[in-house]
Order: structure tokens, then sequence, then C-alpha cells
């Protein structure tokens, strides 16, 4: 997932998952040049507190550290936004936030802190919707896409159960934010991750044979050639359609 001596941006949210990834990554990585970024989407007794911890963390290890708002950058928090579904503006907005970030850091990746239940939940969700195209672009090391302005993605803690995360976090005393968004209720995420956790507590293993079986089809499935975008009509940001998602949201 990472070359000598690159540029690697990391998604630095100061949850548990994202702030173990960092300190994994600085202690085994001495000669990979890394920057933290994180997205402040404006939840109000949340994310002010976590920016927080992810600033203290940063600092303590000496890791250049950023920050990009949706106040600033778009003109609006996602507390602001009406909607009952606050899930998915909030994760388009970040990952577009995130990537204009690293790509404007000169990055060569960015690295996000997906565990593997993460992963598990994203491979059930993409089948229970039947979109093919995200189910082809899962995995540590998604397929890259001819486009200089997307930076590619890595999951470093992509094979690692959260629990696991976790355990590492508190044995290690990394600093981490423990809350819970207050929008985290009612998305299809939630109630996916419900159903595999009733899975794997009756039937052990069921998460390691999930990810397991992703990995045999996904050679089978992914793309054959590199996917090249357009340009969105009104950011000019890389997008597969006329206009991106972030601007039709
Ligand atoms: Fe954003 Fe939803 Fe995560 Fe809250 S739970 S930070 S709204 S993606």
């Amino acid at each position: 997932m990472i070359g000598k001596s690159e540029k690697i941006a990391v998604g630095l949210s100061g949850g548990k998952d994202s702030a173990t990834m960092l300190y994994l990554m600085k202690k085994f990585f001495s000669d990979v040049d890394i920057v933290a970024i994180s997205v402040d989407e404006g939840i109000s007794g949340y994310r002010d507190e976590s920016i927080k911890k992810a600033e203290e963390f940063c600092k303590s290890i000496n890791v250049e550290h950023h920050t990009v708002s949706f106040n600033d950058k778009l003109g609006f928090s996602l507390d602001d936004i009406k909607t009952d579904n606050f899930c998915t503006h909030c994760g388009v907005f970040r990952r577009s936030l995130l990537n204009k970030k690293a790509y404007e850091l000169r990055a060569d990746k960015l690295a996000v802190a997906h565990n593997m239940d993460d992963e598990v939940q994203s491979i059930l969700m993409n089948i229970f919707r039947g979109d093919i195209l995200k189910f082809q672009r899962l995995g540590a090391k998604p397929p890259s896409i001819g486009d200089e302005k997307l930076v590619p993605r890595i999951k470093p803690l992509r094979d690692i159960p959260e629990k696991e995360v976790k355990l590492y976090a508190i044995l290690n005393s990394i600093p981490y934010h423990d809350g819970e968004c207050p929008h985290s209720f009612n998305n299809v995420r939630r109630d996916v991750q419900k159903i595999i956790n009733d899975m794997e507590e009756r039937y052990a293993g069921t998460k390691f044979q999930i990810i397991s079986f992703y990995d045999k089809i996904n050679p089978m499935v992914r793309p054959s050639s590199e996917r090249v975008l357009g340009r969105c009509k009104m950011c000019g940001e890389a997008s597969s359609a006329g206009i991106c998602r972030a601007c039709v949201l």
C-alpha cells in the first residue's frame, strides 16, 4: 500500500480507528512523510471535541495537522442541513474535502481508517443496493482511477476487526475521542452493522469469512481497464457524471 518516501495524507477524525492508524504509521514507516487532515463537518458537541483530541495527538507525535471545515469550504455546517439522512451528505462532502486537501498537499496517497467491520458493512450494503460499481472498488487498495485530481485511497486497517483496533488503542494509551455522533441513528450502515454483529455473535468468524469471500471474488469483478473520469460542470472536480455528487447534493 505504501511506497518508500511517499507522502501519505491520513484522514484523522480523532476517533479510535484514525488515531490508531496514525500511531501505527508513525511507528512503522520512518521514511514516509505523514501529514494528518481532519474534516470539521460542524456537528456541535461532537466533532469539536474529536478535532481537539486530533490536534493534541498530532502535536505530541510531531505530525503536521490540517483542519478543513464544511463552514469555510461549503458555507454551511452539517447541523444546518435539513435532511433525515445526514450520513449521505456527510460522507459525500467529507470525501470531497479530504481529497481536495490531500491533493493540495501533494500527497501520493490518502489513508482512511476503515476497519474490518466497516469494510464488511460496505460489502453487504453494496450487495443490498445492487451497486456493482462501488462493490468492485472495495478492498485495502482500491483500483486506481486515471485522474490526477483524485488521490488514491488506501485502507491500512481494513483487515483488523474493530474490537482489536480498540483494544490496541487502549493497551498503547493512544488518545482518542470516544463520543457518538448525534446523527448516527436511522441509517442503513447502522442496520447492517446490527445484522452482522448478530451473525458474528451466533456464528463466530462471519466477518472474516465475508472479507475472505470478497477477496476471492474481487479479481473476477474488478474492471479490466483504468476508469477515466470527466470533469464536473459546476466545480471542475473529477466526476463520472456531468455534475458531481457533492454539487448535486
Ligand atoms: Fe457523518 Fe453520519 Fe459519521 Fe455522523 S455518523 S460523522 S453524520 S457519517
